[in-house]
């Protein structure tokens, strides 16, 4: 199974993180192995929080339940 991928704009996109060390910018939540979401001037976010900062309208359907 391939795993959902979203372009939001140029500097958005919703991924799932295989390799990147990182964490959340405002929770810090490790997002190793998990749904992430790049936004503008590097930051990255877990899918909740750039729901949460308006990054991201909402949770897409095809991730509920795993982020
Ligand atoms: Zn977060």
């Amino acid at each position: 199974m391939s795993m959902f991928r979203q372009r939001i704009t140029n500097h958005r996109k919703i991924f799932f993180n295989y390799t990147r060390d990182i964490v959340c910018f405002s929770c810090k939540q490790d997002l190793h192995d998990s749904y992430t979401v790049s936004g503008n001037r590097g930051k990255t976010r877990c899918v909740p929080c750039a729901v949460k900062f308006h990054i991201i309208d909402e949770i897409p359907k095809e991730i509920e339940g795993e982020v």
